[in-house]
């Protein structure tokens, strides 16, 4: 039987100098070291292990020897392969004590592992006497991710999951309106999970539960995961133009983050990771051929079973054609075209503010809960409109009601259009067919009707919660509105009064 003999090391180094170097660069005990010197001191130590090459005493990692690698390091992570006998051993560790002595960086014996892989008892015990430090098993962490050697599972996953969690939890995303926190989930949770996605394949469930805590934030604002949405996750990951809200599917990223390593190995990219792939698995076979086997890592194993879909993309062939890889332009070309909505254009270069834009698209949707629209999910209320005594349908309430009406009504005249409204469906197409035509008066019936349904639908928020008023002033709220977001557009701003607002 033969039996691979494997130990690595990992340190952690403490901030402490020298005599040498606070003589050098005026450091006192216990000052910071500045990343630049911290940069040259991890030099000086590669340079002495790189010595150990010609020490025929010293025997690599089985997993290293080719490429000679004895140590990785990024920022004070430092982790060190030898093969698992006490000489090589022996001999790193001389080196480490001799570094130590003339830089004073010194690794912390709390915070070192020794990770053996098919060591025996006895040569372990030795080995953990010549280092000082302990066993750690893995997995363990290293830069933000858990590396280990088995397929990452739903409890390794935690870490990610408690850090979306926590940025939900933090007291400033419970301020936010729906648009800033579909702002947030694009941003920050998405940035979270792609650091993620650059190096493993993320279980289905884990995707999906992420997916699940980004719903119930952008629609509760909280994480704990609810069933309540106006609109599916599903249609919320469509792009704009298809009606969603262009938030990236996790799954399909993930696909194109893939692709990525693929095409590194693919086009032999000068990196070590590829380098260690080519040398230890591949052998110089085709990638687009190779098999791997039982004993495999997991990644690999991943990578081909994505292969067929990322190489069967149209964009393949363009990468193919120009030798670069953009994950976005793949990930577009795994979602494939999606089927435009006809009022796509009413949210194009729209200047009303996000969150007005946020209500339209569910009103453009038919997605607003209405009193009629929540009576169908089984909540009992009272079905009347609060502005007039008929039942409140998304048709009624923009705008067969007679107050609304007459509000929209007079937005039109103050525009200067000429359109007698008729109900939301009618105001839906007139709207598009307005939309799709150009010129200044256009941009601005855009921007005001946006506004004008979000502003109806606060102030009947007001009512029905909150015990408010009908606001008789909304039109000039709404006017105003208008015209600081038009503003910040040089020709447009040209066209209002600037003492009346009145549009000329
Ligand atoms: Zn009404």
């Amino acid at each position: 039987m033969v039996c691979i003999k494997t130990v690595s090391y990992r340190f952690n180094l403490n901030g402490h100098h020298s005599e040498y170097l606070q003589a050098r660069r005026g450091l006192r005990q216990g000052d910071p070291i500045s990343p630049l010197l911290f940069v040259l001191v991890m030099e000086y130590l590669h340079r002495c292990l790189r010595k150990l090459q010609d020490n025929p005493e010293f025997k690599f990692h089985p997993k290293c020897e080719r490429l000679g690698i004895t140590s990785i390091c990024f920022a004070d992570d430092l982790m060190l392969f030898t093969r698992g006998d006490v000489r090589s051993v022996q001999l790193m560790m001389d080196i480490i004590t001799q570094f130590s002595a003339a830089t004073g960086l010194k690794a912390s014996p709390t915070k070192c592992r020794v990770y053996f892989g098919g060591v025996g008892e006895e040569v372990q015990q030795s080995i953990l006497s010549i280092t000082g430090f302990i066993t750690g098993s893995l997995p363990f962490r290293y830069l933000g991710v858990p590396l280990m050697s088995r397929s990452l599972n739903v409890n390794m996953c935690r870490p990610l999951i408690d850090r979306i969690t926590a940025k939900i939890t933090h007291w400033t995303a419970k301020l936010l309106s729906y648009a800033g926190k579909q702002q947030l989930v694009k941003s920050v949770l998405f940035a979270i999970t792609n650091f993620w996605m650059q190096v493993f394949h993320l279980p289905k469930c884990v995707t999906k539960h992420i997916e699940a805590i980004c719903r119930s934030f952008v629609w509760s604002g909280k994480a704990e995961v609810t069933r309540k949405a106006p609109v599916s996750w599903k249609k919320v990951c469509e792009p704009k133009n298809a009606g969603g809200l262009n938030i990236t599917s996790l799954s399909e990223w993930n696909t194109a983050t893939l692709g990525k390593l693929l095409w590194n190995i693919q086009s032999k990219a000068d990196k070590m990771w590829v380098k260690w792939v080519n040398i230890y698995y591949l052998k110089n076979q085709n990638f687009m051929t190779w098999q791997p086997k039982n004993d495999c890592s997991v990644l690999m194993k991943s990578l081909v079973a994505c292969r067929d879909q990322i190489t069967q993309t149209t964009y393949w062939q363009h990468v193919l054609q120009d030798g670069c890889y953009k994950t976005s332009r793949m990930y577009h070309s795994l979602r494939g075209d999606r089927e435009q909505v006809p009022w796509r254009k009413i949210g194009f270069k729209n200047l009303a503010r996000p969150r007005s834009q946020f209500l339209m698209r569910l009103a453009l949707l038919d997605r607003i809960n209405t009193k009629i629209r929540i009576q169908k999910f089984g909540i009992q209320t009272d079905l009347q409109c609060v502005f007039c005594a008929e039942q409140e349908t998304i048709n009624h309430l923009f705008f067969d009601c007679r107050w609304t009406r007459g509000v929209w009504v007079q937005m039109l005249q103050w525009i200067g259009c000429q359109h007698n409204p008729g109900n939301w469906h009618d105001e839906k197409l007139w709207l598009t067919r307005e939309a799709s035509k150009k010129g200044w008066r256009r941009q601005i019936l855009k921007a005001a009707a946006t506004e004008l349904v979000y502003a109806l639908w606060q102030n009947r928020n007001s009512i029905v919660f909150a015990q408010g008023t009908r606001d008789d002033h909304i039109l000039d709220r709404v006017k105003f509105i208008v015209y600081t977001r038009c503003c910040r557009h040089r020709i447009l701003v040209t066209h209002f009064d600037e003492n009346t607002l009145c549009v000329e």
